[in-house]
């Protein structure tokens, strides 16, 4: 198997910092974008039925078994439900006009994602709006199957959107590992909003894992009647990725200023799409455990950030002397 892709996984699950907390409010944004009239050739997948057929029913590839145990869906505050597995994580953003579904994991996840949503008591029909962290096998392989299912509108980052269109990226820690390719009906940039019913849910574009990674804001209430931010962290990983040289240009810069931007955002519900970013094991078994703000901890997000640049600034110098030696 891959030595890269080993390697990133090593990277991918390790994160662990200590706490910092200064948010700032995030900058408004004001554009809506209207819902595209989710019909017929514009919203299917790329792959054909036999190719996504084909991904769901492939042995799960081995540097990549990690990341594909299931886990029973749970609401994790508000309408924010995780219907993704216990080392990835996908999540279900329910309204009375229809649900946000972010991430489809590996090309073997879907029929577990599905089978989630359908155990909360949701449609994948009432789908209206399919979302993308960023354009790796372990966050997209499965958007062409759930895409198909749904019929959602895919809304992709304008850097990210060729990836998924590709079903590949020929740098970064999955080179080797094709996914089906997804048909992207939506680009968003940064600072971009998508509502449905009262829930908007705001991008914040943060390249360097990904060209186009992608975060998500958006505002819930708690059972007490409390306000709370909640925040999809695309990921500031590495990922065993190379930046020095560089795995695409402008790539350090692009992490830098992503550090910079999280540490703007002003968020008290800090959730990834790997597992062990925010603790979600831990923390789904206090939510179980009755601890109803399991998920809530106002410097959680900031801690990860801090954490994660310190990983890179390490790494970069790492590589840097690797280069120069
Ligand atoms: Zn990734």
């Amino acid at each position: 198997m891959n030595r890269i892709s080993i390697l990133a996984l090593a990277i991918i699950m390790a994160a662990c910092a200590q706490d910092r907390t200064e948010p700032q409010p995030v900058e408004d944004a004001e554009l809506l974008i209207p819902i595209p009239e989710g019909e017929g050739d514009d919203v299917a997948p790329l792959a054909s039925p036999d190719e996504i057929e084909f991904a769901i029913q492939s042995p799960v590839l081995d540097a990549m078994r990690v990341f594909a145990p299931p886990h029973a869906p749970f609401t994790v505050i508000d309408n924010i439900h995780h219907v993704g597995g216990a080392s990835v994580s996908a999540y279900l953003i329910t309204t009375d006009e229809g649900h946000f579904l972010i991430d489809g994991i590996l090309p073997q996840s879907p029929p577990m994602i599905l089978e989630n949503i359908a155990a909360l008591g949701y449609e994948v029909a009432d789908v209206r709006y399919l979302l993308n962290s960023h354009a790796h096998i372990d966050h997209a392989g499965g958007l062409a199957a759930l895409q198909q299912a749904s019929d959602a509108a895919m809304v992709a980052s304008e850097k990210d959107a060729p990836i998924l269109e590709a079903g590949a990226i020929d740098f970064g820690p999955t080179p080797t590992m094709p996914f089906p390719p997804v048909r992207v009906d939506q680009i968003i940039q940064d600072g971009d909003q998508l509502t449905l019913g009262d829930t908007t849910l705001t991008a914040v574009v943060m390249p360097g894992h990904s060209p186009g990674c992608t975060s998500w804001l958006m505002d819930v209430t708690d059972e007490d009647g409390n306000p709370h931010r909640a925040f999809f962290n695309c990921s500031t990983s590495l990922g065993g990725q190379r930046i020095a040289p560089e795995s695409y240009p402008g790539m350090v810069d692009d992490y830098r200023a992503s550090f910079e931007r999280v540490r703007s955002i002003d968020a008290d519900v800090f959730l990834a799409f790997h597992s062990s970013m925010f603790g979600m094991l831990d923390r789904h078994e206090r939510l179980l455990a009755g601890e109803e703000l399991a998920f809530v901890e106002a410097g959680a997000l900031q801690r990860f950030n801090d954490a994660s640049e310190a990983q890179f600034n390490a790494a970069l110098s790492r590589q840097q002397e690797e280069q120069g030696g």
